[in-house]
């Protein structure tokens, strides 16, 4: 057997994605494997919309998946829809009924006839690249349909048409695919293709094992640009699904990945989808983001929420906010929960707020703090914290006593950005008004 890649010195790959579902996950990854070692090796990455389905298959899939693919980076080199290629299914098939290879078939319930491919039984190798030697018995393989009776041809047949008459060298794809792979191993030698390489990725599972749900990795990657993770860190996390660039790393520039990256390097064993996990990565990207990209993302996004109005807000105040918050972000959309106080004019306060931290009376600290604010002559952070202090040390209390009561009054919440920060951004007069609704429980 002679493997296509062996004679043609360019690596071509290919991701095909069926449009009858939006990109997640797991086709992500794969999209990233294949573009990736093309990128590596100087090789093409080919696109092909497997929507042969015309039933399931939806354009606004195909827009979810161009769009998205776009947006993770993954350029493409050509692009092909399998539903304009019906003629040339047909005239392969044709060459296999002509050869005697395949035969066709008459239902009684339907009108046209189908086109069934002769398994002679053999022991079929693959030297998968990532999995090693498997051995399958074509025994255990039915004579396949290659053209069902309405005309379509099967997933099988177009997948192995199309990969050698688009000289696909490396098959990279999921390994819920192992079983489709002797199937089509035995039609390019029908066809007299030579037969490319493949690796099979493994699964990726929820951190609980089991399928990804929902909350794991489910999730469209157009809901994840939603919701606002970068495509940078987003590609980075897809990137350890079962690949590592060693040493620990777990940041890594795409360009570095690039230059990296071996299919033959990825991991055997399944990965798990880790939420945790991305958020961090996203977080690492968040803090390291020029401000001009953060403003850019976030800015619109209070417009939408009404935090702020179009062409009439204080844009230096929005990003001295933003800069307050880039540290701790996981998402963007953090920013929306987390910032919110300083742009409602009513604020809620978390029930959890309320009992851990505003269940004691402290009305007589709070107004001697109000007292003390409006008194101050320079207002900036660091006056705001010396009276805080002072005040704090002639009362005899422990800081911590008042600082989290306070901040969860002007806030609404347990956690947040410090104190002082807090109260120079939030200004005198919203501070004392905060404060004494909360002194006046209303
Ligand atoms: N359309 C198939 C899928 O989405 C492609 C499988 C393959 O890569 O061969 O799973």
């Amino acid at each position: 057997m002679t493997y296509a890649s062996e004679v043609t010195s360019m690596i071509r790959v290919r991701f095909a994605p069926s449009p009858t579902g939006n990109l997640h996950i797991g086709g992500s990854r794969t999209a990233l494997f294949n573009w990736l070692y093309a990128q590596a090796k100087n090789g093409k990455f080919i696109l092909r919309i497997e929507d042969t389905d015309k039933l399931r298959s939806k354009q606004e899939f195909v827009n979810e998946i161009l769009d998205s693919l776009k947006w993770l980076g993954f350029n493409w080199d050509e692009i092909y829809y399998q539903s304009q290629r019906f003629a040339l299914y047909k005239q392969f098939a044709q060459k296999l009924l002509d050869e005697g290879k395949a035969y066709t078939e008459k239902l009684p319930d339907k009108e046209g006839e189908a086109i069934i491919f002769k398994v002679t039984p053999q022991k079929i190798k693959l030297n998968d690249l990532i999995r090693g030697n498997i051995e399958f018995e074509a025994e255990t393989i039915k004579n396949q349909v290659l053209i069902k009776s309405d005309g379509t041809p099967t997933y099988n047949f177009a997948c192995v048409v199309d990969d050698a008459t688009m000289n696909i060298t490396h098959i990279i794809r999921g390994e819920d695919h192992i079983s489709n792979t002797p199937k089509q191993i035995l039609l390019y030698e029908a066809l007299g293709f030579k037969v490319p390489e493949f690796a099979h990725l493994p699964l990726i599972m929820g951190t609980e094992g089991g399928r990804l749900s929902k909350r794991t990795g489910a999730t469209a990657i157009s809901d994840f640009r939603k919701i606002g993770y970068l495509s940078e860190a987003l590609v980075n996390y897809l990137l350890l699904l079962s690949w590592s660039p060693g040493e620990n790393r777990e940041v890594i520039d795409i360009n570095e990945a690039i230059k990296l990256f071996d299919v033959k390097d990825v991991n055997k064993t399944a990965a798990a989808f880790d939420l945790d996990k991305l958020n961090w990565i996203n977080n690492q990207y968040l803090k390291k983001e020029p401000l001009e990209k953060l403003n850019s993302l976030i800015i619109p996004l209070l417009i939408e929420n009404n935090y702020i109005q179009k062409d009439n807000f204080d844009k230096n105040y929005v990003i001295s906010i933003i800069k307050l918050f880039q540290a701790r972000l996981s998402t963007i959309n953090d920013f929306l929960d987390w910032a919110n106080f300083f742009f409602l004019k009513d604020i809620e306060i978390e029930e959890k707020a309320k009992e851990k931290l505003l269940s004691r009376d402290l009305s007589k600290e709070f107004k001697l703090f109000i007292e003390r604010l409006g008194m101050l002559e320079k207002f900036d952070i660091e006056t705001i914290e010396t009276s805080f202090r002072e005040m704090v040390k002639e009362l005899g209390l422990e800081t911590k006593t008042l600082i989290h009561p306070i901040r969860a009054a002007l806030t609404g919440k347990t956690i947040g950005p410090g104190l002082f920060e807090v109260i120079y951004y939030l200004g005198k007069e919203r501070v004392k008004e905060r404060l004494e609704k909360w002194i006046n429980k209303e």
